[in-house]
């Protein structure tokens, strides 16, 4: 399996992705995760993308480019799921060569489509877990104890960028430099639209369709 899970932020990549690599054995690579890790641990990546994501701004491509290449070439055989990358043409076009050179070419672009209502009503009410990135939501998968992780324990968190302001200049910025690359994948006849509202369990066996 080469996917990647494409959509506005909101739209259940992450929740979509982990359901996907449970069921197929792949690597899920998220690049917001692995960005987020490095602002935790203070890395020279960290610090560089640090005031970017807390605005809801991208990291320059050079510098996410670099991370998913570097995942990419840990993965091996077990093929994988790119969540919320790429998010640029240029990123588009740089893993299409990354991987046009190991002779890997990607298999399919399902594109989580939601609603910009429904987007903001998912983030304003998410809380993750900083510990094990389970995601919750306050009214749709609220914790068992509040607040606390129901996986590992860990105290959950409402992350920076989504609170209110942050969460529309997300949106702002999908609309404007990330949704023009669903454009490029549909000229390469890879691209698979999914309704990605309602049931999570619907929504996967959607996509599971959508690649067969
Ligand atoms: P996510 O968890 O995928 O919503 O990503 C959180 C934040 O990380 C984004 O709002 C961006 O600031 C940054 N980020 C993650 N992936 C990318 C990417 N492919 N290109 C640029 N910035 C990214």
């Amino acid at each position: 399996m080469r996917i990647v899970l494409f959509g506005p932020p909101g739209s259940g990549k992450g929740t979509q992705a982990s359901l996907l690599k449970e069921k197929y054995g792949a690597a899920h690579i998220s690049t917001g995760d692995t960005l987020r890790e490095a602002v935790a641990n203070g890395t020279e990546v960290g610090l560089k993308a640090k005031s970017y994501m807390e605005k809801g701004e991208l990291v320059p491509d050079e510098v996410v480019i670099a991370i998913a290449k570097d995942k990419l070439a840990s993965v091996g055989d077990k093929g994988f799921i790119l969540d919320g990358f790429p998010r640029t043409i240029a990123q588009a076009q740089a893993l299409d060569i990354a991987l046009s050179e190991i002779g890997k070419p990607l298999e399919a672009v399902v594109n989580l489509r939601v609603d910009e209502e429904e987007l903001v009503r998912r983030l304003s009410g998410r809380r993750v877990c900083p510990g094990c990135g389970e995601p919750y939501h306050i009214d749709t998968k609220p914790a068992k104890a509040e607040g606390v992780c129901d996986k590992c324990g860990t105290a959950l968190i409402h992350r920076a960028d989504d609170q209110a302001e942050a969460i529309r200049n997300r949106l702002k910025v999908y609309n404007e430099q990330t949704a023009p690359v669903l454009g490029y994948y549909e000229k390469s006849g890879i691209l698979k639209n999914i309704e990605a509202v309602g049931q999570i369990s619907e929504i996967h066996n959607q996509i599971v369709e959508a690649i067969k």
